[in-house]
This record gives C-alpha cells, sequence and structure tokens, in this order.
C-alpha cells in the first residue's frame, strides 16, 4: 500500500499541473491585438482621412480663388482699356467684377474656415499616432512577455508531467481508485492537510482520537467534515 505522503505528493503534482495548463489556457487568450490597439489604429487613421479630405478641399478652394482673381483682373484690364466706351456696358462690367469680388470674399472665408480646421486636425492626427506608436510598443512588450511566460511553462509542464508519471507508478491500484474517486468528487483535492488538529481544507477540529490516528502512518483517517484523506502536516 501508498502511504498518504506519496498520495499528497502526487496531489501536489496534480495541482500545480494544472495550474500550469490554465495559466497557459489564459495567456493563449491575450494572445492577438488588444480592443485599445484596434482602437488606437482606427482613431489614428481616421484623423488622417479628415486631413487628407480637409487639405483636397483646401487645394479645391486655392484654385477656384485663383481663378477668380484671374478673371477679375481680366475683367479689370478690359474696362481700363477704354475699348468700351458705352456707359451701360461700362457698368454691367463693373457688376460683373463686383459680382466676381464678392464670389472670390465668400470663398476665401471658406478657405479661413478650411485651414483652421486643417490645423486643428493635423494636431489631433499627430495626437492620435502618438497614442497608436504608445498603444503599439505596449502590444508588443505585452506579447513579449507572453512569449516568455509561455516558454517557462510549456518547459515546467514537461517536468510536472514527467513527475506525475513517475509518482503514479508508485501508487498501489487500489490507491489510485481511491484517489481518483475522491478528486473527482472533492473538487480535485482528494487529500487534505492536517495541522493543528484541524482539517486544513473544510477547518473542522477533528476528536483528538481521529487527531492522534492521522500521524499513525498504519491507518487512513478521513475528514468527517469533508470526507477528504488526511495527510499529516
Ligand atoms: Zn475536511
Amino acid at each position: 500500500m501508498s502511504t498518504v505522503a506519496d498520495l499528497w505528493a502526487l496531489q501536489t503534482t496534480d495541482l500545480a499541473l494544472e495550474a500550469v495548463k490554465q495559466r497557459l489556457i489564459e495567456m493563449e487568450k491575450q494572445r492577438g491585438e488588444s480592443a485599445e490597439l484596434k482602437a488606437a489604429r482606427a482613431a489614428a487613421a481616421e484623423a488622417e482621412a479628415e486631413l487628407s479630405r480637409l487639405r483636397t478641399t483646401q487645394r479645391e478652394l486655392d484654385r477656384q480663388i485663383k481663378d477668380l482673381s484671374d478673371h477679375i483682373r481680366a475683367a479689370e484690364r478690359e474696362m481700363m482699356s477704354g475699348r468700351v466706351r458705352n456707359p451701360r456696358e461700362l457698368e454691367g462690367m463693373e457688376a460683373n467684377v463686383a459680382a466676381l469680388q464678392r464670389r472670390r470674399s465668400v470663398l476665401e472665408d471658406e478657405s479661413l474656415v478650411v485651414m483652421l480646421e486643417v490645423e486643428r486636425w493635423q494636431a489631433e492626427a499627430e495626437s492620435r499616432q502618438a497614442q497608436q506608436a504608445s498603444s503599439e510598443a505596449a502590444h508588443s512588450a505585452r506579447q513579449e512577455a507572453i512569449k516568455r511566460e509561455a516558454a517557462q511553462k510549456i518547459a515546467e509542464l514537461k517536468i510536472l508531467s514527467a513527475r506525475l508519471t513517475q509518482q503514479w507508478e508508485t501508487i498501489a491500484p487500489q490507491d489510485r481508485d481511491l484517489y481518483k474517486n475522491l478528486r473527482s468528487r472533492k473538487a480535485g483535492r482528494a487529500i487534505a492537510l492536517e495541522q493543528g488538529g484541524a482539517c486544513q481544507t473544510c477547518g473542522l477540529m477533528l476528536s483528538t482520537g481521529a487527531a492522534q490516528a492521522v500521524h499513525n502512518d498504519s491507518q487512513r483517517v478521513f475528514c468527517s467534515g469533508c470526507g477528504r484523506l488526511l495527510f499529516a502536516g
């Protein structure tokens, strides 16, 4: 028959192995890009797109203003040339120049508004780019840390698996059944530690007789509170 100490050692390995597996599962979930990084990228791209749109609008307005200025100059030259003498025709030409100037003035106001927007979005784009860069750096550092820890956990997993196989070999068949049975019914813990006359898993104070019996290698004592096999700590 195996000793309770053997079973306790087996359980210790089993629990450590489970913790390592659990951690590996958690790390797998943390791989890949975070929502924060995706949001930072989207925000930076949005600012870039807005800036590009505003710059196109600005170029188009500048082109229209230049065209109008060319028109105005040509019309003014025509008026000054003296070729047209008819007062009504001259009046019409003046009115036309005035209309072109008004139109230009409206476009110049629009251009100013767009220019201010460009400045605003330029600052915004820079700040969002900086935010994205910092998110990318944090992401890389996180992935690097996960990779390192995963390598370490996989090494631990191999060691623990080998140890578990070795320990399992030393357990007598009937104790293997007892261990498996208790573990499946008792939330993965078949053996409970006894210390100072109390079960350390459920907290029950054992009777004096039971507490003494736990320390006797020839006896198997089960906690009357939680039903686990007790191991003298
Ligand atoms: Zn107990």
